[in-house]
């Protein structure tokens, strides 16, 4: 199945199957904002839970919070994002559609890397055995040609954007002879500035009301509290404070599904440490991090580390984990050193100290910190598309079944009587009611018993229960494996402590690669 094929099917199972739906879809919906549907509540809650038992359980100095939404709007002054959270945007006069100004530019530069990739794939198949490429990729001069210009398009355009030249960004667009993919036409406006917080009005309307922000981030509610945790938990440096929670952006153009939503949820968190000491720290949780994805046991290749060249403003070293989405490597997560930056500069506009008294250094002082900060919604589009298989069996026929991490699927168990009467409901709802004390489960007596095993395949059950007339004379069932598929047969009253082996978190969270 080629990656675009993946996508679409991926996108239509997630409806099917009750995991995702478009917002308010029945007034033909809401761009890019998405709700989560049973399965995919389930799904999402299980991720938060093992990212939540991760850095929070497992570590005994990191506490979480659960800080509002709404916070007062000079936090956002303070932290930058009124004057610099924008994007860069653009629209077609003709078609109407709005762009994001260095999106176009990107695109242009990746369609020359391409075009170089085609010449570079063409030669090695004239040449063979013999081909040297590296020495191809300097020498060749049609080679070099796109990429020198794809290059100098992305650093002119980074320079410019620094500069605030938008002018020249636009200037740079039509030098390109870039058109609009809609309308083909190069008919551009100016480039303009576009703050992506959404902002709402508190209190009454009339005079005294006050602007506030959705906020973009969940971070700021860590850095605004960090002395009262480290206060009221008398935490010494260093500590971690984490959150998940709700962030909005009012992005430009949102596509690829959940990838990019208006409305999306953050898992974050930020390790408080002694000035200098960061990078150590950066390095701890960038290794932590890639350990809390592998244990997941998806396809390792699946990930790789991009290093930011450009660092922003605030940070002195960052770096993000790529997963190789079914339209390529993207941003997942990001590990971020953002030195002092944000406590210092909540101390400047709120006028209150931030500072950390360290006893053995004997000294107050500003902490650094070093931030993990994961999207759950992009965490579910990741599990989901590599989890999403379509098999050919034995006998010919086809399943479609989601191979996700066992503690992770939306039900853990389906409990079905292999038919609807002599007994074998009663004692299917009896298993049913002793597992769901600690599990997810499902009852399911509608159809032959094929079709509810595939059924479960596609949303994930990692475990079937199905209860026959043998059950009642030995107290035995049949268990079958979503993946494998084969099946055992285990006597009742050792079923719940067969199933939590099998289904456990604790398994991920001991299960370092
Ligand atoms: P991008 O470059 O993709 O816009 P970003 O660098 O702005 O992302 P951060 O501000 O570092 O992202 O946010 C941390 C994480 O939050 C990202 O790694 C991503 O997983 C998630 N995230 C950010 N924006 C969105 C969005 N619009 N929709 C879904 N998840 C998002």
């Amino acid at each position: 199945m080629n990656k675009e094929d993946l996508f679409k099917k991926v996108i239509s199972h997630a409806k099917e199957y009750g995991f995702i739906f478009q917002s308010s879809e029945i007034y033909d919906g809401l761009q890019a904002v998405y709700d989560y549907g049973q399965n995919g509540a389930e799904l999402k809650r299980n991720i938060r839970d093992y990212w939540w038992k991760a850095m929070v359980q497992m570590h005994e100095n990191i506490v979480g919070i659960d800080a509002a939404i709404f916070m007062h709007p000079t936090t956002w002054k303070a932290s930058g994002h009124v004057d610099a959270f924008n994007d860069p945007q653009i629209d077609n006069k003709d078609s109407k559609k709005r762009y994001r100004a260095d999106v176009l530019l990107e695109d242009y530069a990746e369609k020359l890397r391409q075009k170089a990739e085609k010449e570079i794939t063409k030669a090695k198949k004239r040449f063979g055995a013999d081909f040297d490429e590296a020495m191809f990729r300097e020498t060749n001069p049609r080679v070099k040609r796109y990429l020198t210009e794809a290059e100098e398009t992305v650093q002119r355009m980074a320079q410019s954007l620094e500069k605030n030249d938008l002018a020249d960004v636009k200037e740079l667009i039509e030098e390109k002879g870039i058109a609009c993919p809609i309308s083909g036409s190069k008919n551009w406006t100016e480039v303009r500035q576009f703050n992506l917080m959404f902002s709402t009005q508190m209190g009454a309307t009339a005079d005294g009301a006050n602007e506030v922000y959705l906020r973009p981030e969940t971070a700021q509610g860590i850095f605004t509290n960090f002395l009262n945790v480290q206060k009221t938990g008398r935490l010494k440096i260093p500590f971690g404070i984490a959150q998940t929670g709700k962030a909005f952006r009012n992005e430009i153009v949102a596509r690829q599904f959940i990838f990019r939503m208006r409305e999306f949820e953050q898992m974050e968190m930020q390790f408080f440490v002694r000035p200098g000491e960061e990078l150590k720290w950066y390095e701890y949780w960038k290794d932590q991090r890639m350990q809390w994805h592998q244990a997941l046991g998806l396809n390792p290749d699946l990930y790789r580390w991009h290093d930011h060249e450009k660092l922003a403003h605030y940070a002195n070293a960052a770096a993000d984990i790529e997963f190789d989405f079914p339209f390529g490597f993207k941003e997942l997560e990001g590990v971020h050193s953002r030195t002092d930056f944000d406590l210092k500069a909540h101390e400047k506009y709120s006028g209150k100290k931030l500072q950390f008294f360290d006893p053995e250094l004997n000294e107050n002082y500003v902490p650094y910190v070093v931030e993990t900060s994961i999207g759950l919604d992009r965490m579910f589009l990741a599990l989901l598309s590599a989890a999403y298989q379509e098999e050919t069996l034995e006998d010919g026929s086809t399943r479609t079944v989601l191979k996700l991490p066992l503690a992770l699927a939306p039900v853990k168990a389906a409990i079905l009587p292999l038919v609807k009467k002599d007994g074998l409901p009663e004692i299917s709802r009896e298993i049913l009611s002793t597992l769901q004390l600690d599990h997810n489960v499902q009852y399911d007596e509608k159809d032959a018993i094929g079709k509810r095993y595939r059924r479960h395949d596609a949303i994930g059950t990692p475990l079937c229960i199905t209860v026959d007339h043998q059950s009642k004379e030995d107290q035995t069932v049949t268990l079958r494996h979503r993946d494998s598929m084969q099946q055992e047969r285990i006597s009742i009253p050792d079923l719940p402590a067969k199933v939590s082996e099998l289904v456990k978190i604790s398994s991920l969270l001991t299960n370092k690669s």
